[in-house]
């Protein structure tokens, strides 16, 4: 019997462990450093946080949910939905808790991946997933004095519920996904809100709204029609995503759309030039609200867009050497995107190390399988995160892919499974070429590399993902 281990416990590790259980798999364990399942859907508990992305597509296709409070499901919810998924699929029981995965490697005699915690103990298992997704370490930018302020201080998906923003001054620094949900709570608190804006975002106005009891009944008696909702919003997503590439005209209609809201929601002009954007629509991620711009049209907020040189123990020193005195900083300044696993040890055959591998910027074939690194998979790994579209029907197609290498694995004339060298570098031939003419490649993102290659990002439609893994090709693999 096959022993599978997998890293973490969110919608990525979720989703391969239902796949393999599903598939007859017994022995799989998942290892959580939290006390509880969730990932990102368990940590990021600031105020107003959710998912823009619509819940009917923004969930897996054999778990709809007919009990969505609204379309855009808020943090709680999605929390909730996670476990009750594991639940019904058995996966709870597998979760084993606070076990921090610190090194990982491959022992060639044995063909097994000998897996080290926080507390020097080990596990050993036949194949390793890694499933701690792209945006799992808050990343706090490096401004001089940072650890001199006295007030309360925080990143975004740290949030310190302890404090009590009513009638403070606050600085927030980002103006990001994460920040565009939760200024416009903090802005009805606070008694002075800055936002420090070093960019500004494409922002689209979000379709939201609650869904009514006579929704709930529909979707419950009959379920077609959630599934007819779904398909509907995947359609539209798919044709946006499209549009992520240069010269596209479904860039220039969403451009127009999104300068429209701006222009219909600010109408000081000073305001207005700060928030208007100066790259491509797409190279940042596109943000959807309905409440962000009318929070920074009130008098009580402040947009800042010179750069924040310094922190002080009473506040903030922009590049124009003002000081904005506060009483608390929000830092939504996004997170390690580009570290991938580089947080984890990994050793593979000959001891290569992972990070080494990847110290110009993480690839795999399919986004999954490395060369050198036998028996190891990756959920939401290099270029697989989304420009738009839901991520969770990648993580669906992934899971399926594993699923057929593990099956050929378990029927039992093989014991290990590598990616060649020549599969890997075809497929990121063909990756790169197609980045080189997205919008991605045209502004600062945290899709990119330092090194300049974007590692992040899925170039187009989820479709073609879905259709390129949905059968294994034996061949991309050497099997022993
Ligand atoms: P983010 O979107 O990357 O935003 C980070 C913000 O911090 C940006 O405005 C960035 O400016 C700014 N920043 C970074 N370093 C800075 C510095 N040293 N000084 C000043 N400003 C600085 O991060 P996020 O809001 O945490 O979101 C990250 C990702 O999480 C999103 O792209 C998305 O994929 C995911 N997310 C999804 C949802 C959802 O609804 N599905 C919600 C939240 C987050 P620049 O733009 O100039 O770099």
């Amino acid at each position: 019997m096959t022993s599978i281990g997998i890293i973490g416990s969110g919608f990525g590790a979720l989703a391969v462990a239902v796949e393999l259980k599903r598939a007859g798999h017994t022995d799989i364990r998942l290892w959580e450093r939290a006390d509880d399942m969730g990932g990102v859907w368990r940590d990021n508990t600031y105020p107003g946080a959710g998912c823009d992305v619509p819940s009917p597509l923004y969930s897996f296709s054999y778990e709809p949910n007919p009990r969505w409070t609204r379309r855009y499901a808020l943090q709680e919810e999605i929390h909730d939905y996670i476990r009750r998924v594991a639940d019904k699929h058995g996966i709870s029981p597998l979760v084993q808790y606070n076990r921090e995965v610190t090194a990982a490697t491959w022992d060639e005699g044995s063909s097994t991946w000998t897996v080290t915690f926080g507390d020097k103990s080990t596990q050993t298992v036949d194949v390793l997933i890694s499933a701690v997704g792209q945006l799992s370490r808050p990343k706090l930018p490096s401004i001089p004095g940072i650890e001199t302020f006295k007030g309360a201080s925080f990143h975004s998906a740290e949030w310190d519920h302890d404090f009590d923003a009513s009638g403070k001054r606050i600085a927030v620094v980002g103006s990001g996904a994460s920040a565009v949900q939760f200024i416009p709570r903090l802005a009805a608190e606070a008694s002075r809100l800055t936002v420090f804006q070093r960019s500004p975002n494409y922002l689209m106005p979000k379709p939201d709204k609650p869904y009514t009891a006579f929704h709930k009944t529909l979707f419950k008696v009959a379920p077609v029609t959630q599934t007819v909702e779904r398909g509907t919003i995947w359609t539209f997503m798919e044709q946006f995503s499209k549009g992520l590439k240069d010269d596209s005209k479904v860039g220039v209609l969403g451009k127009n759309i999104a300068l429209r809201h701006l222009k219909k929601q600010v109408k000081d002009p000073t305001l207005l030039a700060k928030l208007t954007p100066d790259y491509p629509i797409g190279c940042k991620r596109i943000l959807f609200s309905n409440e962000f711009y009318p929070a920074l049209a009130q008098a009580n907020v402040d947009v800042v867009t010179s750069a924040v040189t310094a922190v002080t123990p009473e506040g903030v020193i922009d590049a124009e050497g003002n000081e904005h005195k506060v009483d608390a900083i929000v830092y939504a300044t996004g997170f390690d995107s580009q570290d991938f696993l580089e947080s984890i040890d990994i050793t593979g055959v000959g001891g290569q190390k992972l990070a080494t591998q990847w110290a110009d910027g993480a690839r795999a074939y399919l986004g999954m399988y490395v060369p050198n690194f036998p028996n190891m998979f990756v959920t939401y790994g290099p270029n697989t995160n989304l420009g738009g579209g839901s991520i969770i029907y990648m993580l669906e197609a992934q899971a399926r892919h594993m699923r057929q290498a593990l099956d050929r694995l378990k029927a039992g004339r093989f014991t290990t499974v590598e990616v060649t060298e020549e599969a890997d570098d075809a497929y990121d031939r063909e990756l790169q070429a197609k980045l080189d003419v997205s919008v991605w490649s045209h502004c600062e993102n945290w899709y990119r590399h330092p090194s300049g290659r974007i590692t992040s990002n899925w170039p187009g439609a989820t479709h073609p993902f879905a259709k390129r893994t949905k059968v294994l090709e034996p061949d991309a693999f050497s099997w022993a």
